[in-house]
């Protein structure tokens, strides 16, 4: 790993001073504001404080219902579960279903944020990240002084599961900007009828329009068959999208012709952001999932030669619609 800014030096005065006006700056919000809800899994009653962090302080959770509060920090090595949704932690102290709230920060370029909650699942609201979003703006977004440090892929990575039908991938290549493409594989009526294969490209900042509201879906087999094992006790047709073995079961149908595959990509956006620093590559991914994507960063980190930290000292050097990303609506 290098770590060098992407350096323009007409960007620099002349006593040598980055002029920080002109950086790509890190973010958080300018409030502290509040949401309650419900958790997906555990069903239990969740308060969520987002508040401003400094420069720096990176993303993360403060379980604030323990004797002692105990915080989290988002990195890839944080998440110790990914069985049905990330889950981060620090000894014992875990916080549940990460990825939409983070989802929600990478779509919207947000860097420093102390998450207090009060209990261990983040909830789950409409089963999508447009909640969060809504949140984040409502509190309002401030430029920090101090330039964003990205971690830019500089040769491609991929992690593999499976074989033949089974068959999993996801993978990273260097690319001057964030986009995704995802394809999904669901043997399943309803799913395989719509757009299977989707790509966003965040400097289009249409994120918030796009992607945040697509929702979490689920079939009524497995939610009885997860209910008997005490899980997605909170989740039913107001924060999922539902289907039995030939139609969704929401009255209002699909948010989007393609909302499963939108979804996924929401997802691989928040798994990816546990990073901690926003990345600049193109995934791709092929029935990836929590597990995977989490593979993918350690495998990434494991690399020291395949990525390095660049800040933009000058906006105009960075992708397109970066500067303009957290404004966008
Ligand atoms: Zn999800």
């Amino acid at each position: 790993m290098a770590m060098r800014g992407i350096a323009n030096r007409r960007s620099l005065d002349r006593a040598g001073a980055p002029r920080i006006g002109r950086v790509l700056a890190q973010r958080t919000l300018k409030s502290i504001t509040r949401a309650v809800g419900v958790g997906l899994h555990s069903g239990q009653r969740v308060e969520l404080t987002l508040r401003p962090a400094p420069v720096d302080f990176g993303i993360r959770f403060r379980r604030v219902d323990l004797p002692q509060p105990v915080e989290i920090p988002m990195t890839a090595e944080a998440v110790t579960d990914t069985r049905l949704a990330s889950t981060v932690s620090s000894g014992a102290a875990k916080v549940q279903t990460v990825e939409h709230l983070m989802s929600a920060c990478a779509g919207l370029g947000i860097d420093n944020l102390l998450i207090d909650i009060t209990a261990d699942e983040v909830p789950i609201l409409d089963g999508s990240a447009s909640s969060f979003v809504f949140l984040l703006q409502s509190a309002g977004i401030e430029l920090q002084k101090a330039p964003r440090r990205f971690i830019r892929v500089t040769r491609p990575v991929e992690v593999r599961e499976g074989e033949g039908g089974d068959l999993k991938w996801a993978r990273l290549a260097p690319h001057h900007g964030f986009k995704l493409s995802f394809e999904i594989d669901f043997d399943h009526r309803v799913v395989s009828s719509t757009g299977q294969r989707f790509e966003f490209d965040l400097g289009s900042g249409s994120y918030s329009r796009d992607i945040a509201r697509a929702r979490t879906f689920g079939f009524t087999k497995e939610v009885e068959y997860m209910r008997s094992r005490g899980l997605a006790l909170g989740g039913g047709l107001d924060n999922a999208i539902v289907m039995d073995d030939t139609k969704v079961l929401n009255a209002g149908g699909l948010r989007y012709d393609d909302e499963f595959v939108k979804h996924k990509i929401l997802d691989a956006m928040g798994d990816l952001y546990v990073i901690g620093r926003p990345l600049l590559a193109a995934y791709t991914a092929f029935r990836s999932g929590h597990a995977l994507n989490n593979r993918l960063l350690r495998e990434l980190l494991a690399q020291e030669d395949a990525y390095e930290i660049v800040t933009f000292d000058d906006q105009k050097q960075a992708p397109a619609g970066f500067a303009e990303v957290a404004r966008a609506w």
